[in-house]
């Protein structure tokens, strides 16, 4: 190798366990390449795409702490906060690591790694490795590495954007919000738009389009997997979740649902090397979710599929509801929220959780009434179902709200996790 090269540890293929369990230090899943410079570790999925960066030196905030480069082409800052107490993250996310989102969001604790120059210098570092690649001689190379590092050529800046891009084309725009439970899979998920709009248009929400409810037809349907199938390339065997979007896929009825599910499941061949579950997931509605018959959760619940859906149920106080603009009475979200103990006592493979709102504007019967709702519900011991406390976009972007979030869930008899709005 020539003086360029000379300082890389350069791994072509690396494998580390296929399913991200839930762990302190390092956040690592799936098959990857990686090189290491003195300074930093770059890491690059199966198609050659820059994925994960952290540094290695004596200035990088933690160990375990990483950037992320979603497929959206965003850059996200893995924090760990800096509260190691039982009050740390993991006690209010149900995860070791806060996603620091470079766009505005509803967390309640912004860490601002844009003005951290040591983080900023590994932004620095990764156009240096390209150009060192790019101007490094490949003449007697071993041919693995000559292959990787071509792959890595053919991703600059420029083309990444432009594939995020091309994402947003295959589905018909941007999924503006990921359901909270995708974080058991660090948000690693292949959207498929089965439907557009939603059914409300709320007054509060921040992430709706304008569009009204619109079912799409199996025909767009199977044409966006046969084209998310040759984007995806060779990465695809990292993925082992599906999201059926957008923002109420429940409305669109079980036929849609299942059969979107399973020819998703066929083409993509999820489970193909997997030892574990693939994972489903989808918004629902209070309305979707009362309008939902049996068959359907019967028919989900034999999908190869372990199937998370999550509903926006927001408040159960009846002038809450109409303050953040939302045209469901207080009898009907009652009525879902049973809904929604009943279908996750009764199919073992679906999971059915729920989604509440948060903030300092909110009316104070919102709060003694949720958590009068989470005190008096009796869950069976089934381990399944929680409940997402989701901040007002306009709330303080600090730890204020956590005592509030604390008071709510020390009284459930559910898990209650904060609800952090990312996109894809
Ligand atoms: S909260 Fe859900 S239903 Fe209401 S506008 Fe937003 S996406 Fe639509």
């Amino acid at each position: 190798m020539n003086n360029l090269l000379n300082n890389l540890s350069i791994s072509v293929e690396k494998q580390d366990p296929a399913k991200i369990s839930k762990a302190s230090f390092p956040l690592r899943y799936g098959k990857y390449s990686e090189i290491k410079t003195s300074e930093y570790e770059f890491r690059f999925n199966l198609n050659g795409e820059i994925k994960f960066i952290r540094g290695l030196n004596v200035n990088w905030p933690h160990p375990a702490e990483q950037l992320k480069r979603t497929d959206g082409n965003d850059w996200v800052y893995y924090s760990i906060g800096d509260n190691s107490s039982e009050n740390g993250i993991n006690s209010w996310l149900g995860e070791y690591y806060l996603p620091c989102v470079p766009y505005p969001s509803n967390s309640i604790w912004e860490v601002n790694y844009l003005a951290n120059s040591n983080i900023m210098n590994a932004f620095a570092a990764w156009p240096q490795l390209y150009a060192n690649l790019y101007g490094a001689s490949t003449g007697g190379m071993n041919p693995k590495v000559k292959g990787l590092i071509s792959l890595i050529l053919k991703n600059d800046d420029r083309v990444l954007y432009e594939r995020s891009q091309k994402l947003n084309a295959i589905i018909g725009g941007r999924v503006s919000v990921l359901p909270p439970d995708t974080r058991h899979i660090d948000y690693e998920i292949i959207p498929l738009m089965i439907a557009d709009g939603c059914l409300y248009h709320c007054k509060f929400c921040c992430v709706k389009s304008a569009q009204q409810f619109k079912a799409r037809t199996m025909t767009d349907i199977l044409e966006q997997i046969r084209q998310l199938k040759s984007f995806y390339d060779r990465n695809l065997e990292n993925y082992n979740a599906l999201f059926l979007g957008n923002h109420d896929a429940l409305e669109a009825g079980h036929e849609l649902i299942c059969l979107a599910a399973s020819e998703a499941y066929k083409t993509f061949g999820i489970l193909d090397k997997r030892k574990f579950t693939p994972l489903l997931f989808l918004f629902g509605s209070v309305n979707s979710l009362l309008n939902s018959e049996n068959r359907l959760f019967e028919q989900l619940n034999h999908l190869p599929f372990y199937t998370y859906i999550n509903i926006g149920f927001e408040s159960i106080d009846e002038p809450t509801l109409k303050f953040i603009g939302k045209p469901v009475d207080r009898s009907k979200v009652l009525e879902a929220f049973q809904k929604m103990l009943d279908v996750n006592a009764a199919f073992a493979n679906i999971e059915i959780t729920g989604n509440f709102l948060m903030g300092e504007t909110l009316l104070p019967k919102h709060n003694q009434s949720l958590a009068e709702l989470l005190r008096n519900t009796s869950v069976p011991s089934t381990g399944k179902g929680a409940i997402y406390l989701s901040p007002l976009k306009d709330s303080p972007k600090k730890r204020e709200l956590l005592p509030q979030f604390y008071d709510i869930k020390n009284q459930s008899q559910i898990p209650v996790y904060v609800y952090l709005i990312q996109r894809l």
